[in-house]
């Protein structure tokens, strides 16, 4: 049964050959970004006393200002907050919606539930959540297609007029594809159209750099979203961002730091040369770990599971969800993730009980950063479909060696289906 390594080499060249039309195309939004990136840089005339420290409360910080500044001309935003001082992803969205709402106001998902973090911070007990403050919380499902449920949203907004529209784009835990940019727009259209008061708040993280436009140029007031992610380009250290309409991004300034304070202090002592780095790698990164998840999809689909996106389909977030339907097989895997890593290869990932899970989780995260998943990494939750969530990736080359690593452990397993397998 065992697999010469040749045939192994054989067989992911196949995949690749299949996957000519979508590099080819991944590579062109990729080159389309870079030039937005560096155009940003360029229009900011950013140079090296920009890369400086700051310390105590950071007044006149030219750095963290730049930052800003380049990433709202990215998003085609009117401002922005990317800071060090955003612990997360979580901490970023928390502050745009904190910054946003009121007691009394409502706020909507138009995109089912919110990603699992988000649980506590909308409706948890006692942990000065939106709700302890009075926000209530509604959702709309998406359709049975993945898409936005048109009529719901209608139906909906016809009935309560919401302060906050909020709208995931990837696809988080969830099995489904993520939300392309072309269908967040004629949502936010129709949401436009009912409640042209609404702010709509997006989710972008895993989204960031994966299309030419990100959901700012698509009718979305706020973005906000994790720089261990796609914008930090695998350079971040830490941090997140929040960009968007100016009195949207100076509501949200108040929040981020003090009233009347905002965004005129923080300072950050390491310096800020691996953002505005990391915003710079950012599109080819993005672009390295898009390849390798297609490459993945095809690979794992000719051994039998079923991936999302569709190997054949343009991926729209970073993330590649495969189905083992085996807790060995989705623990194997992230096993061979692990081992793949350039940190922490000797380490086994084992299933453990995360606080605020249900059921039992396992990951592989051997990052450099510590749970940075633009590096490659992969995670999953130990119930049926036993599901893994595998992303990112600095290179492409890195992703293939772990694919072709993961080709010859399944290839020794008698058990599995194998269709099209080398
Ligand atoms: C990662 C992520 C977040 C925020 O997560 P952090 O781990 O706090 O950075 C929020 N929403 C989605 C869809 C995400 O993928």
């Amino acid at each position: 049964m065992k697999a010469a390594l040749s045939d192994i080499d054989r067989y992911i060249a196949e995949c690749e050959a299949k996957a000519e039309a979508q590099f080819a195309a991944l590579d062109e939004t990729a080159l389309f970004n870079q030039r937005k990136v560096l155009d940003a840089f360029r229009s900011n005339r950013i140079a090296s006393n920009h890369f400086f420290p700051s310390t105590g409360y950071g007044y006149d910080d030219v750095g963290r200002e730049k930052l800003s500044k380049v990433f709202a001309d990215v998003a085609k935003a009117d401002a922005a907050v990317v800071s060090p001082l955003l612990a997360n992803g979580t901490h970023a969205l928390t502050v745009a919606l904190f910054g946003l709402l009121r007691p009394g106001d409502a706020l909507l998902s138009v995109t089912g539930k919110p990603y699992d973090t988000l649980d506590s911070v909308i409706s948890g007990e006692k942990v000065g959540s939106l709700k302890d403050f009075g926000v209530s919380f509604d959702k709309i499902d998406l359709g049975a297609d993945g898409d936005f449920d048109y009529p719901a949203i209608r139906a909906k907004l016809s009935k309560i007029a919401p302060r906050v529209v909020l709208a995931q784009r990837s696809k988080g835990y969830e099995w489904r594809d993520a939300l392309g940019i072309s269908s967040l727009e004629k949502a936010f259209r129709l949401i436009r159209e009912l409640r042209p008061d609404a702010v709509i708040v997006v989710d972008n993280c895993y989204g960031e750099f994966v299309e030419r436009r990100e959901p700012t140029e698509a009718g979305a007031d706020v973005i906000a979203g994790s720089l261990i992610k796609n914008p930090g380009g695998g350079m971040a250290p830490t941090g997140g961002y929040i960009a968007g309409r100016a009195d949207c991004v100076a509501a949200i300034s108040q929040r981020l730091t003090a009233p009347a304070q905002g965004a005129e202090v923080g300072s950050w002592i390491g310096g800020y040369i691996p953002f505005f780095q990391g915003l710079f790698l950012a599109p080819s990164v993005v672009r390295n770990a898009l390849k390798g998840g297609v490459l993945f999809g095809y690979a794992l689909s000719g051994l039998g599971f079923e991936t999302k996106p569709e190997p054949g389909a343009m991926p729209k977030d970073i993330i590649r969800s495969v189905k083992f339907d085996d807790p060995k097989l989705l623990v194997d895997f992230c096993g061979l993730i692990q081992n793949a890593s350039p940190v922490d290869s000797f380490a086994t990932p084992l299933p453990w009980s995360m606080p605020g899970y249900a059921h039992d989780v396992v990951m592989a995260a051997g990052a450099f950063v510590q749970g940075a998943s633009l590096e490659l990494s992969c995670d999953g939750t130990l119930k049926p479909p036993y599901v893994a969530y595998l992303q990112g990736g600095l290179t492409y080359e890195h992703c293939k060696i772990a694919i072709a690593e993961t080709i010859r452990h399944f290839n020794e397993m008698p058990a599995l289906r194998r269709r099209n397998g080398p």
